[in-house]
């Protein structure tokens, strides 16, 4: 289990997260502070490429890689380019509610459909493509993907901060998911 917890204020930043680039990423975006200069990225942003988020945050603050869901699964190797290349020691994750990644294999009409008639693919090779793929990207709950994400890069990365965040698309603000006492700790170490 999880809960959100808001940032509405700097003081609402969890502990674990005041200092590090993930106390910036939520000042900027969600409390508008002045953008400062940043020499290089500190920060790897995984998200997902859906158009409604847009953040509020500096030129070379973060390297951002979007992918449906914000799953990282299939682009790894840029997450590790990040780290090994870019130096980067934090990484947040930003699920989002309203994901077209949630429910997905309920939608396949929609997307053969749409694949045939956008896209010009002959039906069964669409059919095959969303049957192929689909349970591969669909997600659940956005925060428990967010969640168990951050968990499993821990353990790949373990000496990178993980972060596990939610954007809102009602509000456009970013909550921290806060994981429960029994479940671990909060936002790495
Ligand atoms: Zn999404």
């Amino acid at each position: 289990m999880s809960a959100l917890f808001p940032v509405r204020h700097r003081n609402d930043v969890l502990p674990a997260y005041r200092g590090t680039p993930i106390a910036d990423l939520v000042a900027y975006h969600n409390l508008g502070s002045p953008h400062r200069s940043h020499d290089r990225a500190e920060l790897l942003i995984g998200m997902c490429m859906d158009s409604r988020i847009a953040l509020r945050i500096p030129d070379n603050f973060a390297y951002i890689l979007r992918a449906g869901g914000g799953n990282l699964q299939r682009i790894e190797f840029k997450v590790s380019y990040a780290v090994a290349v870019g130096g980067v020691r934090t990484i947040c994750l930003i699920g989002h509610d309203q994901c077209g990644m949630v429910g997905l294999r309920a939608r396949r009409d929609v997307f053969v459909n749409g694949l045939v008639e956008n896209g010009g693919w002959a039906r069964r090779e669409a059919e095959q493509h969303f049957d192929q793929f689909s349970a591969v990207f669909e997600i659940g709950d956005p925060a428990a993907f967010a969640l168990s994400e951050a968990r499993r890069l821990r353990k790949r990365y373990p000496r990178v901060m993980i972060a596990p965040l939610i954007y809102h698309v009602r509000d456009g603000l970013l909550y921290q998911i806060v994981e429960d006492e029994a479940s671990g700790v909060v936002g790495g170490h």
